[in-house]
């Protein structure tokens, strides 16, 4: 009954090595759902890769990366705030490195954890998070272990923008230097220039480079031949024409959504439809399963586990069992299984 994620072991570590060749310095980035495959997953593989250091979200997922056996550094990206226990238990961590975003976190974290290993975040042109260097006296990291500046830019960062910010905190204190969503040749650039050691956080592009390594499939759990008009689901909307329901694995528990309707995205379009009384006919909805070679509708909203797809003709294409492509996002979707090959 599950949605199934296969992976070639084979591919996916080889692009991941070769990354790892072309950018001395990168730490991988297991955070959230762990793109897809999991944090545990991501970290036991982040371990057979030999990196010493990786990098999670927020605290929380420390415990998770610990679980699929990653031993070395952990760094938390997102910035220590003064009401996070989680957070601020892990300041006792020997191998866990904090980021700190605010000039006032880190004088605070001087005098309520002095020795804390801390990476000390620049703002950006992103403006999320991050202090200007300027904001801080040599003294004020003196009570702290600094393990470097992160820069987190903007999609495709400017090399212009990492070396001025880098810039402006090696001016307060000489540290290794910690970029985000660099490209490669820029981020080369870079670390060719400076004389400290250089790191580059990397997710999307590790995990999901390799789009061949990867796969989900959802198997078929029922299929209804309907005649045109048969009523139907939840919603006991009526079959637009002669076909079959198809029902899937993956649900709204798996992250599967459904887009606007094709016909049907404007308020104004709703309210035509509503007025003239035919709100229960099915809607056009552009499932991301595909069945007999292409992408079919939604027959409704998907459910927790399953959808209802409509797949009209005379003939239906699958049966109980087989496995079918679905499109996932990969960073929302939630896989029951992972199968590899
Ligand atoms: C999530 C994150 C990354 C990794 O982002 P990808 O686009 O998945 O490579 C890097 N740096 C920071 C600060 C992040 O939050």
């Amino acid at each position: 009954m599950s949605l199934i994620l296969t992976i070639d072991r084979a591919r996916w570590a080889a692009h991941q090595r070769a990354l790892l060749a072309e950018v001395p310095g990168l730490v991988p980035v297991a955070k959230g759902n762990g793109y897809g495959f999991g944090l545990e997953t991501l970290a036991a593989q982040a371990s057979e890769l030999g990196v010493e250091v990786i990098a999670v979200g927020i605290a929380q997922e420390v415990a998770a990366v610990r679980a699929g056996g990653f031993e070395g550094d952990v760094v938390v990206l997102n910035p220590w705030r003064p009401f996070d226990a989680v957070a601020t238990a892990l300041l006792d961590d020997p191998r866990v490195i904090t980021t700190v975003s605010r000039a006032e976190d880190v004088r605070a974290l001087a005098a309520s954890h002095p020795g804390a290993r801390v990476i000390v975040e620049i703002i950006t042109s992103m403006r999320r998070h991050g202090l200007s260097p300027a904001s801080l006296t040599p003294g004020d990291l003196d009570g702290l272990t600094l393990e470097g500046w992160a820069v987190h830019l903007p999609a495709s960062g400017s090399l212009e923008e990492a070396r001025r910010l880098t810039r402006e905190g090696l001016a307060v204190a000489k540290a290794p230097v910690w970029v985000s969503h660099l490209s490669v040749a820029d981020y080369r650039t870079l670390a060719g220039k400076l004389d400290v050691a250089a790191h580059m956080r990397v997710g999307t592009r590790l995990w999901l480079g390799a789009k061949d390594a990867y796969r989900t499939t959802a198997t078929v759990l029922d299929v209804h031949p309907v005649g045109k008009g048969t009523r139907l689901g939840y919603h006991q909307v009526a079959a637009p024409r002669a076909g079959f329901i198809v029902i899937v694995s993956g649900g709204t528990a798996h992250g599967v959504a459904m887009a606007a309707p094709v016909h049907q995205r404007t308020l104004k379009q709703r309210l035509v439809t509503i007025s003239t009384g035919v709100l229960d006919a099915m809607e056009r909805t552009l499932s991301p399963f595909t069945i007999g070679g292409r992408k079919r509708d939604f027959a409704e909203p998907p459910h927790m586990h399953s959808s209802m797809i409509f797949v009209p003709g005379d003939a239906s294409p699958v049966q109980v069992g087989d496995e079918v492509p679905v499109t996932t996002r990969m960073t929302t979707v939630t896989c029951d299984e992972l199968r590899w090959i």
